[in-house]
């Protein structure tokens, strides 16, 4: 099945000229047509302007010698619809948006085209990238791909990147663009039994992404293995300078970084992650993993993050804090949505009203609340002095270890309907993977097994800065161990 392939057998295929991009593409396609009906993980599907990419790449192909090629040439992708995309409609999920075409291509997609990407379409999305089900999408929510044993409950596919991870986990895409703030790829891949990274902060360019929490937005890849990821990767890195905060560094060979010896890398075990109520079956797994890591000659060093129970409340003021500021720009003026009012104060209202989804006031209103006079220094400013104390954790753990092995999500895959009368229910998914946000530090989730039920297990790679060589590495070595190579019960050709 074409749509099976891994980016890199996709690669050597199109090299050897065994396939053309448009027969892949066109697999692609067909298996949206076919799936994204019940699915939902598309909300703009490009088929003509795919095609024509994948005519382009297949041009090239037969011009050039392979060597000189991107691996990334004539590849399918899926792209979370809050990167903004020159002339192709990009929501971010909200209906503020739902009829915003850029006038610019934001530098990620600019870089992916650049290398011959093909683009499939625009993947579903939580609203503005706030939630951890894609439940909070104005497009409908996105349905995960992969079922409990013999039931066919609709699971979510978490969030906020559901759709990007349920397009590659469903063989819609080979891979897919995703953000994660506090944990947007690395639990949605751990749902949808798929890899990602979030790289380090300032590592990929945040410029023509529409902003959620500026301080810890940060695109990266989501796809079928780590070496798919490591490739996808080193197309989207590098210095812009359009996006302040991104940093002059060069750009590794990430896909040769996939199989370095690991032998002799100490892997750190934070307590704090042995968090109460955890299922037997994720503390299992992760025991799973650290066995594996000795096998490879790991050694195994405990270590203690002793800030992380203050992450989630942590970030939930910063977060939101930021969003509030970021999202005030949509004021029925300069984008989007606009809904008349007598005065220019009720055409604001009205606009932010309608325009807005409920998680999304929320966000707004916690962090207009906890940046507003007179609660600042109470929230806002004491969040900001945790924030250092949790990046701190980090960097005195890694002056003992070089990477640290944790889970990725509390849980598998739930079913829509749980968590969903308290929101403080839904944030906890994010346990694990919100201190590595607050910290800027990379990390890498990757299915590690299956629970009980058939649902994919994820286990989480957190590095040092800058590091996400090792991150490869360890994930390689970790992906072999596994063999992880379940599908999920809908996917194309089934
Ligand atoms: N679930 C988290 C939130 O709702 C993280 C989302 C994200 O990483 N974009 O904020």
């Amino acid at each position: 099945m074409l749509t099976e392939l891994t980016i890199g057998e996709a690669a050597a295929r199109l090299r050897r000229k065994a396939i053309s991009s448009r027969e892949l593409t066109q697999a692609c396609l067909s298996a949206i047509e076919h799936l994204n009906g019940r699915l939902n993980a598309y909300i703009t599907v490009c088929a003509d302007e795919a095609l024509a990419q994948a005519d382009a790449a297949d041009r090239k192909f037969s011009q050039q010698s392979g060597d000189e090629l991107s691996p990334m040439l004539g590849i399918p992708l899926a792209i979370k619809d809050l990167f903004c995309t020159k002339g192709i409609r990009t929501t971010a999920a909200s209906r503020i948006l739902e009829n915003f075409i850029p006038p610019y291509e934001s530098t990620i997609t600019e870089k992916l085209l650049a290398d011959g990407a093909v683009f499939l379409g625009k993947a579903n999305l939580d609203e503005f990238a706030m939630g951890s089900s894609n439940l909070n999408s104005a497009f409908g929510a996105v349905e995960n791909p992969w079922k409990r044993k013999g039931d066919d409950t609709f699971l979510v596919p978490g969030g906020s990147s559901g759709g990007s991870a349920a397009a590659v986990a469903a063989g819609m895409a080979l891979g897919a663009t995703g953000t994660d703030t506090g944990g947007s790829i690395r639990q949605p891949s751990a749902y949808c039994g798929i890899t990602g990274i979030k790289p380090t902060y300032g590592r990929c360019s945040r410029w023509g992404i529409v902003a959620y929490a500026s301080s810890l937005d940060q695109a990266g890849p989501m796809a079928r293995n780590v070496e798919d990821c490591a490739i996808m990767l080193a197309s989207m890195a590098g210095f812009d300078p359009k996006d302040s905060t991104s940093v002059e560094k060069s750009v590794p060979d990430y896909r040769a970084a996939c199989n370095r010896s690991i032998k002799g890398m100490k892997i750190g075990i934070p307590a704090e992650y042995r968090v109460q109520g955890m299922p037997a079956e994720i503390e299992a797994v992760w025991q799973q993993g650290i066995n594996w890591l000795k096998e490879a000659g790991c050694e195994i060093v405990d270590v203690s993050l002793p800030h992380t129970q203050y992450g989630l409340a942590t970030y939930y003021i910063v977060a939101p804090a930021e969003a509030s500021s970021n999202l005030a720009r949509y004021d029925g003026v300069r984008f989007g949505k606009r809904v008349e009012g007598e005065s220019l104060e009720a055409m604001y209202e009205r606009t932010r009203a309608e325009g807005f989804g409920k998680e999304v006031r929320r966000r707004i209103l916690m962090g207009t609340y906890v940046l507003s006079a007179g609660y600042y220094e109470a929230y806002y400013l004491r969040a900001q002095k945790v924030r250092t104390l949790i990046r701190r954790d980090f960097t005195e753990a890694f002056q003992k270890v070089d990477m640290l092995l944790t889970p990725t999500a509390p849980s598998a895959a739930f079913a829509k309907g749980e968590h969903m009368n308290d929101p403080v229910q839904m944030y906890l998914n994010d346990i694990f993977t919100v201190p590595a946000s607050m910290a800027g530090v990379p990390a890498l989730a990757l299915p590690a097994g299956l629970d009980h039920q058939g649902l994919p297990l994820g286990l989480q790679l957190i590095g040092r800065p800058f590091d996400e060589e090792s991150l490869c590495a360890v994930g390689s070595v970790m992906e072999k161990a596994a063999g992880f190579t379940h599908r999920p019960a809908i996917r194309a050709g089934v």
